[in-house]
């Protein structure tokens, strides 16, 4: 079994009066790119909670039969991503449990570095688990009535416990709650519609249902949304703030807005960095659709070399990255993208990606352009190598599969059979954001919290109990 990591979107709104389950279909919608493995809705309808998830794309998991009696003045949801393996329905989202204080269902993004710790604990304390998420292990802390005596108390007693990246969307009947961690790893933003109030992962999610982007949750907050409003609680006093460089890089969605940047702008920037640090003598300038589109155009612009499309997409085929094993992932690869062969032929081309990870479509794009007839292939990537594992919730394999460690990056551009290649620096992607306050660890290793090496992966042991639940 391997652990559940969470890297995913969360969405809640507080709108009596609304379709409030449609409207966060459709958030949902929006942030599908965040996670495609399983859908989550839950309602309140003032009194109790509803909740319904299943395996899938958010579309699949509902339909118009599912979401016509999920009628409420307030819900959250949750689009989920885990790592290989872990696709079981148990570890779907939100998560729900009666509590002495009433039903709660959480919605999370991230991932806590102490998870194990607190699942021993609560394990021994006789608290039973039926999932491997750290989710459950938050929804679980939320239900202890230790906590505190109103759930806002409880979070703060979570929040003080808890280490790590969690973006939080919480549901009680009368309250939506957002939380976000003191170190600020994932996003979570605030938005309003009409005189009710959302809170996502991204803004894209805002825009696609008319909603007025406000602000940010800050890091080590809570906002209470209610009938009274927003409230705003101090959870924890925020850390030193530490945003995941890698949503700007590649996990959020171009027309987000993060640390009140448009992330297409961002790239765009890395991209035109790129070319001044890395330029190359090129025909023509493509970029690995969709997520080195946007570097690949900077890189055009700086260079002065046309940008031209070099790849088709099929756009049907889900993020290869979220597949059982490596033979299907490059199966995925080539299925996804198929040279423009006039555009290719006899051009010397600068090919732009965000990131090579494990390498495999740095190898199989690689490959396509030199069969297309390239003269030569120059491959540029719009971020540093990526050297270490990410404990606070990106999906990334071990050390001994992340491909910047196991060779130098001349026997990568030999093994990739690339003319030359070029990562941008470490000072180069951060200028691009124009701010400050990430977390740099999978390029640096400066981890922002402890973290424990040996649980990247498996973060919790296979139990006979639980491979019989999944
Ligand atoms: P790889 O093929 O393993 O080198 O992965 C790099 C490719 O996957 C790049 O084209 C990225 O756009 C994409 N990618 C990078 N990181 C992730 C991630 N955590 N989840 C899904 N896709 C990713």
């Amino acid at each position: 079994m391997t652990g559940a990591r969470e890297a995913c979107g969360v969405f809640g709104l507080f709108a009596p009066g609304e379709d409030v389950a449609r409207l966060t279909f459709f958030g949902l919608h929006s942030l599908q790119h965040r996670g495609q493995e399983a859908a989550g809705i839950a309602v309140s309808d003032g009194l109790g909670l509803r909740v319904h998830k299943g395996l899938g794309l958010v579309s699949q998991v509902f339909t118009e039969s599912v979401l016509q009696p999920l009628t409420g003045s307030a819900a959250v949801g949750h689009c989920r991503y885990s790592t290989t393996g872990s696709s079981s329905l148990a570890n779907a989202q939100p998560f729900y449990l009666d509590t002495s204080l009433g039903p709660i269902a959480v919605a999370h993004n991230g991932n806590l570095t102490n998870a194990h710790l607190l699942r021993r604990e609560l394990l021994e304390r006789g608290v039973g688990l039926v999932s491997s998420s750290d989710s459950e292990v938050i929804t679980q802390l939320l239900a202890s009535p230790e906590g505190g005596d109103d759930f806002v108390d409880r979070i703060r007693s979570f929040m003080a416990r808890a280490v790590g990246a969690y973006s939080l969307a919480l549901l009680t009947p009368g309250s939506v709650y957002g939380v976000r961690d003191p170190w600020g790893f994932r996003p979570l933003c605030l938005g309003r519609l009409g005189d009710g109030w959302i809170i996502a992962s991204e803004s894209c999610a805002l825009a696609s249902l008319g909603a007025v982007f406000e602000r940010e949750v800050e890091p080590g907050e809570i906002v209470q949304l209610d009938r009274r409003g927003l409230t705003s609680h101090q959870g924890r006093p925020a850390q030193q703030t530490s945003f995941c460089m890698f949503e700007f890089v590649y996990f959020a969605r171009p027309d987000s807005r993060l640390m009140g940047r448009t992330v297409h702008r961002v790239r765009q920037e890395m991209g035109r960095l790129l070319a001044r640090q890395h330029p190359a003598r090129a025909d023509i300038v493509i970029g690995v659709p969709d997520s080195g589109t946007p570097a690949a155009m900077g890189y055009a612009q700086e260079s002065g070399i046309p940008l031209n499309e070099g790849l088709t997409k099929n756009r049907y085929i889900a993020r290869t990255f979220i597949q059982p094993d490596q033979r299907m992932r490059q199966a995925g690869i080539a299925m996804k993208y198929n040279p423009l062969l006039e555009n290719l032929r006899g051009q010397r081309v600068v090919v732009v990606d965000d990131s090579i990870v494990r390498g495999n479509t740095s190898r199989a794009i690689t490959r396509l352009l030199r069969q297309a007839g390239a003269a030569e292939v120059h491959f540029r990537v719009s971020c540093p190598p990526i050297r270490h594992p990410c404990f606070m919730g990106i999906d990334f394999p071990t050390y001994e599969e992340l491909t910047a460690n196991r060779v130098t990056l001349e026997e990568l551009a030999e093994a990739l059979g690339v003319d030359s290649l070029g990562y941008l620096s470490v000072e180069g992607m951060q200028e691009a954001t124009r701010r400050a306050g990430f977390c740099l660890a999978c390029f640096t290793g400066d981890y922002p919290v402890p973290v424990q090496f040996g649980l990247e992966k498996a973060v919790f042991e296979a139990s006979p109990a639980l491979e019989a639940v999944r």
